[in-house]
């Protein structure tokens, strides 16, 4: 058994601040979590005066097998599958360092997120726990195709599914419109699939008890993702052939479905913002604040990995990603909420993790500071725990925080 004491606890459930806290852990788990002197006796204590501990973060949108420097598309048939599982784990080192304890992976090829998440399970490899959604469901030559997962009717896009699901998927992920990034692909506003597909995929993650994360960038994908009942919504943007247009009428249907939005806010933006105009990121920034305001329920996922119009998104920019939900007006307290025990539930790991409650795993961050009062405290991590596991740094230096 093990004492953590810190200054404060932030233990993740609405608004609870315990100051001078502690919380008892027993090897994965925690047992208890109250004032200074509640967990008894102990045979290790680590005191943390002028810290404040919380529950591990959660990126609820990562892609451990990109790498910004590499194409992905002719990457394919230059990079083996061996050394992409290295790459993957190297950056799966990077986010746990940088105090992420969950990252739900929303494609990756060969099933190598599944792998890596076993490995990382077993203490062979130093990462967050990993939710994944291995092959995304995606049109013939739609978004993301070359990582494996093409279906165009109903009875492929079941078949491809229930193939995930088999190889041991924790949730599904479906490209619900086109994207960005693969050439000759839909371009973002142009919709894959519509409600009744979308909602075969829903169907067969529920016979496993799983979630749906659906990326929509079109408004009508949107929409569809809606009716459909995915659990989240990726990115979320709007976007028509005529550019963003938020809209009211629709955010409000996706506030009464409940739906979770990621709307993949990362450190990039004060970059993107230079590189691609102010007016263009200033409007997506205000469209995600007005979502906020209409009650949608959104949660922190940064699409690391993905290269945003040629500016590299790596995969240690989780914190720069939640200060630019504060640029936005949020408040500190609802931002780490977004990060933790929200994004915790939208990855369908809520029972297990998210928040510092008995029984719970022990993930949890402590960093000097108090990030209720200043957000960038979450970068001066002294502690990183993952089922209990402390993280050490393997003493190679490639962990850089990104600022812009
Ligand atoms: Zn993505």
């Amino acid at each position: 058994m093990r004492i953590i004491r810190a200054a404060k606890v932030l233990t993740g459930r609405p608004g609870e601040v315990i100051e001078n806290g502690e919380i008892l852990i027993d090897g994965p788990r925690i047992v208890s979590v109250g004032p200074r002197g509640s967990a008894g006796e102990a045979g290790e204590v680590l005191d943390l005066p002028g810290h404040t501990v919380l529950p591990g973060l959660v990126d609820a949108h990562v892609h451990l097998g990109f790498d910004p420097q590499v194409d992905p598309v002719t990457r394919r048939s230059a990079e083996s599958d061996a050394h992409l599982l290295l790459r993957m784990a190297e950056n799966a080192r990077k986010l746990v360092s940088a105090g992420v304890t969950t990252a739900r992976d929303l494609g990756a090829r060969g099933f190598l997120d599944l792998a890596l998440r076993d490995a990382v399970e077993e203490g062979l490899a130093v990462g967050p726990h990993i939710v994944a959604a291995t092959r995304p469901i995606t049109i013939t030559g739609g978004h993301c195709w070359y990582m494996g997962g093409e279906a165009d009717d109903e009875a492929a896009i079941r078949r491809v599914a229930r193939e995930n699901l088999r190889a041991g998927a924790d949730c599904l992920k479906v490209m619900a419109s086109g994207g960005q990034m693969t050439p000759g692909a839909p371009p973002s506003w142009v919709p894959q699939y519509g409600t009744e597909q979308l909602r075969a995929v829903v169907e067969e993650a529920a016979t496993r008890g799983k979630g749906v994360a659906a990326h929509a960038h079109a408004h009508a994908a949107i929409r569809s993702a809606v009716e459909a009942g995915v659990t989240t919504i990726e990115h979320c943007t709007f976007f028509t052939p005529s550019g963003h247009r938020y809209d009211p009428k629709l955010v409000e249907l996706v506030a009464a479905s409940g739906t979770y939005v990621c709307p993949t806010v990362h450190g990039v933006f004060d970059r993107l913002r230079r590189v691609h105009g102010e007016e263009t990121l200033d409007a997506w920034l205000s469209g995600v604040a007005r979502m906020r305001e209409a009650g949608v329920r959104q949660i922190a996922g940064t699409d690391a990995g993905f290269a945003v119009g040629e500016v590299a998104n790596p995969t240690d920019g989780y914190v720069g990603g939640l200060e630019v939900f504060a640029m936005a007006g949020y408040r500190n307290a609802e931002i780490i909420e977004l990060a933790t025990v929200l994004a915790a539930d939208a990855c369908g790991v809520g029972e297990v993790a998210g928040s510092l409650d008995p029984g719970k795993r022990a993930d949890l961050i402590a960093v000097a500071g108090d990030p209720l009062e200043r957000i960038a405290d979450l970068r001066n991590l002294s502690l990183v725990l993952v089922s209990g596991r402390s993280v050490t740094q393997a003493g190679v230096d490639t962990t850089t925080l990104s600022v812009g």
